[in-house]
């Protein structure tokens, strides 16, 4: 854990709450993790989960790509200094214009999943290369895709042979088992079904080269998740058993795993209230300004007293109800989950929310309230 910096960092600069502060040292530590574990010229980190220049750099720094979805995604990594190569514009949902603004920039990977955008990345992105984008099952997943991306196998197989047909590079075979994805055996069946996909399209001639294993690896909130190791045995396995005559060339998408444990997120108490026989406790970040993801309770972080004073082990605590500090009625953040903060816990007090660096400030919203979208600090 690299918090001793983070927490070195706010004792001497003490920033005012609520502040996401980023350990890039770390970010280049896991990138370069999944970079051993997949491959050199493997990783295309997620830009959604943390796009703040600092990590982009760090992982850089490491030999990374980047996966990128806008327009926007793209500018801050070749601000940076990411060759446009190095990009893949991996969301399947994408204008005309973004994939003529993408492919003038030096883009010249695309995701896809449906016709239309086939035709539209022949027309806009001609000769690129093209993953096709399965659906697949993500059950353990915290926050699954549902049915919102991705093609049956059937579809896949057209969709390669239409891109070829079209000009385009038949280039590989991707799929995301869903975010936090806390079952190492989930990426099985997509490597199963690019298998399949894999061997019909040899009868045309087709050999899909790469395979987009997405993201998806978990990180370890309130409950332990898989180390990186467990899921590259899990997924070793089933590539040897699906493709016995050696394995693609794989990509990894990850976005969560990369950043989540390099944040820390500092917020203060505003009101602590007894609200029929339950305290509540109200922080001044909430679902609006950065924790997002306390949608449904999904992510559990860690939560610690810290900061404005000394909070023995043995100091006796209780249950409560968390909730951010704006008017909208959604915007509480653990109800069902069982917290437990100190009982002295008051207004002024300071709390950590630890690892976490993803999908915090870039999901935060610009105004609501009047509130900030939540501050980031980044340590080089
Ligand atoms: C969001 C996203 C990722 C990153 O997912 P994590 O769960 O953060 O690892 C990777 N690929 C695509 C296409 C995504 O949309």
């Amino acid at each position: 854990m690299s918090d001793t910096r983070i927490v070195h960092f706010l004792a001497e600069r003490a920033p005012a709450t609520p502040c996401l502060v980023v350990d890039s040292a770390v970010v280049r530590e896991r990138a370069r993790a999944f970079a051993a574990g997949f491959g050199e010229r493997a990783l295309r980190y997620a830009v959604k989960a943390n796009p703040e220049p600092a990590v982009l750099r760090a992982v850089l720094a490491a030999g990374g790509g980047f996966d990128v979805a806008s327009p926007a995604e793209i500018d801050a990594c070749l601000a940076e200094g990411a060759p446009g190569e190095s990009l893949s514009y991996g969301n399947p949902i994408k204008k005309a214009a973004d994939i003529a603004y993408a492919y003038a920039r030096g883009v010249r990977d695309f995701t896809t999943d449906a016709p239309a955008d086939v035709d539209q990345l022949a027309r806009f992105a001609p000769g690129a290369a093209v993953s096709v984008r399965l659906l697949v099952d993500g059950p353990a997943s915290a926050t699954p895709f549902g049915r919102k991306f991705g093609c049956p196998p059937a579809q896949a197989v057209d969709l390669l042979r239409r891109a070829r047909r079209l000009g385009l590079d038949p280039a590989g075979i991707a799929f995301h088992v869903g975010s936090q994805q806390a079952d190492v055996s989930a990426w099985e069946s997509g490597i199963a079904a690019a298998a399949k996909v894999s061997a019909e399209l040899a009868v045309d001639g087709i050999r899909p080269r790469r395979l987009n294993l997405g993201g998806g690896f978990g990180v370890s909130y309130r409950t332990p998740a898989p180390s990186l190791g467990e899921y590259t045995v899990a997924i070793s396995a089933a590539l040897r058993a699906h493709f016995p005559g050696g394995a693609p060339e794989l990509v990894v998408e990850p976005g969560r795993a990369v950043v989540a444990e390099a944040g820390l997120i500092r917020t203060e108490v505003v009101l602590v209230a007894e609200r029929a026989g339950q305290r509540w406790v109200y922080l001044d970040v909430g679902r609006y300004n950065g924790l997002a993801e306390t949608e449904n309770e999904a992510i559990p972080y860690r939560l610690v007293p810290a900061g404005s004073r000394d909070w023995p082990e043995d100091e006796p605590r209780g249950p409560v109800v968390l909730a951010g500090p704006t008017c909208d009625g959604d915007d509480v953040i653990y109800q069902r989950t069982r917290y437990e903060l100190p009982l002295s816990l008051r207004a002024g007090d300071r709390l950590d929310i630890l690892d976490a660096g993803a999908y915090t400030a870039s999901y935060s919203s610009v105004a609501f309230n009047g509130i900030e979208p939540l501050r980031t600090y980044c340590l080089d």
